[in-house]
């Protein structure tokens, strides 16, 4: 068996280092000079920026094996415990959010009406169409809780709007939660106390390691060596004499590769371009698939201007009308990592989309004057740094599920292919492994 991977991301990365250590025969084309993707790092001013991805939940078994087996284990970092609480903006303020039934009912986040229309919550009908996040959660939990829990947190996961996103395709636990138990609120009550009861493997925490995220990069990309052609795009894909021939571009130069199997672990629109000849349907459904764009800036104060802020950070509802998503409070977080007092500040996504099309300094403005604002600081950042992307986060709209039926469809035809990427099966780093893990899986089986 020897298989192409097209797309050095996490998901790509992954499949082709389990591949391997299945015994196949490997080569990883990554279109850029480096791999990871969405994930990177870079040092600005001596302290460490964490492109994309900046801290992961243990919450699989996947992601705790393959942090397991790439001898990871012993550079974690945790979240301090200080950095538990979630900050929510509500009418210029920072709330915490809410962490308990207890927290709900004491919070000044939302109205007495708002919690007791919480209240009707086991008593109302189930769906019976596929509704948007925002239908779901207007319907369930009253406006109120869409506006001030939901709304952020989709801006925290998919940088989007709940009107924009499918219940189903991207909160499958609360669409699960309804249809199974009839009630959200009962459903993850009952569930929460099962789970104590439940022995897990994974710590369930939430991690980083002394390199950031991409530490996870550099180990897949050391344990495949040379198996990974960089700058390496993929532009065709044909079938010949029984196998595939995939043709890449490189150094200026067309080159081909022949492969028993290829995996497809690029962004939906670059997936499609490559299986147009192979199926237009398919193509014209991976190419529907939205992304939202963003822009992280790393702002940096010194500790003797800035007290560190406790938490995790904050997100600003979308009717709080900020220009800012929200804040990651990085050395609260992981505190050993850092000299300074370091934030990255989110902006853009479907709401703002026009935002990432804004100069680095510009940026760099608007992120500073909003987080002077809204934590009270008078002091200038001492460091500055900007990564941004017009297409970082692939929206799981409604539909989605039949796109992705589509691509399984597929798959059961041509059993010599397959999709890895976090258009499929969730867009965090552990749902990312996990499909790209089950990927690897099912192929090294079909081989028998
Ligand atoms: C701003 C941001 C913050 C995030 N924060 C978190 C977080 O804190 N925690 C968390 O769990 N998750 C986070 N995520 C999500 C997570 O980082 C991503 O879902 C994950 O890294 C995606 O990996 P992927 O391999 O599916 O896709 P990608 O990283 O997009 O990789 C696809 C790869 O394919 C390559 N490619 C494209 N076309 C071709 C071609 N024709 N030939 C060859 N190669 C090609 C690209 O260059 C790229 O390297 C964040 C994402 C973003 C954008």
């Amino acid at each position: 068996m020897n298989v192409v991977v097209i797309g050095g991301g996490l998901a790509g990365l992954t499949v082709a280092y389990r591949l391997k250590q299945g015994g196949a025969e490997v080569k990883l084309l990554e279109a850029s000079k480096a791999v990871g993707g969405k994930i990177g790092a870079r040092k600005a001013g001596g302290e460490p920026f964490d492109i994309g991805a900046n801290t992961v939940l243990e919450s699989n078994d996947a992601i705790r094996r393959l942090i397991d087996d790439l001898g990871l284990r012993g550079e974690m970092l945790f979240a301090s415990p200080q950095a538990n609480a979630r900050w929510i903006l509500k009418r210029g303020k920072l709330l915490p959010f809410p962490d308990s039934p207890i927290a709900f009912l004491s919070t000044r986040l939302f109205s007495l009406g708002a919690k007791l229309r919480l209240l009707r919550e086991p008593f109302i009908a189930k769906a019976t169409r596929e509704e948007t996040l925002a239908e779901f959660a207007e319907r369930r939990f009253g406006r109120e809780i869409l506006d001030y829990a939901l709304n952020p947190f989709l801006v925290g996961v998919y940088a989007a709007k709940p009107e924009d996103l499918s219940a189903r395709a991207a909160f499958k636990t609360l669409y699960e939660l309804e249809s199974e138990c009839g009630s959200v609120v009962k459903g993850a009550l009952a569930k929460a106390k099962a789970a104590k009861r439940e022995p897990k493997s994974y710590s369930g925490k939430m991690f980083s390691f002394a390199g950031g995220i991409y530490a996870m990069i550099q180990k897949l990309s050391s344990a495949l060596g040379a198996s990974i052609e960089r700058g390496a795009e993929a532009q065709d894909i044909q079938r010949e004499d029984g196998k595939w021939r995939v043709f890449y571009a490189q150094q200026n130069e067309m080159r081909s590769i022949e492969a028993t199997h290829v995996v497809f672990a690029t962004p939906a629109d670059a997936t499609a371009a490559l299986v147009q000849p192979l199926d237009r349907t398919l193509a014209d459904a991976l190419a529907a698939i939205r992304y939202s764009p963003v822009a992280q800036v790393f702002l940096c104060f010194t500790r003797e201007e800035v007290p560190q802020p406790q938490g995790f950070g904050f997100l600003a509802p979308e009717k709080e009308e900020r220009q800012i998503l929200g804040a990651v409070y990085n050395s609260a977080i992981f505190p050993s990592r850092y000299q300074t007092v370091a934030f990255t500040v989110f902006l853009g996504g479907s709401r703002k989309p026009e935002l990432v099309k804004y100069s680095d300094g510009t940026l760099i403005e608007v992120a500073t004057s909003e987080l002077q604002s809204i934590l009270n600081l008078k002091a200038r950042p001492v460091v500055e740094s900007v990564a941004k992307w017009e297409r970082a986060i692939p929206q799981y709209r409604v539909g989605h599920s039949e796109i992705l039926a589509k691509v399984e469809a597929f798959e059961a035809r041509e059993k010599t292919l397959a999709f890895a990427g976090n258009w499929r099966g969730g867009v965090s780093v552990p749902d990312t492994v996990a499909q790209a893990e089950e990927i690897a899986r099912k192929l090294l089986a079909a081989k028998g």
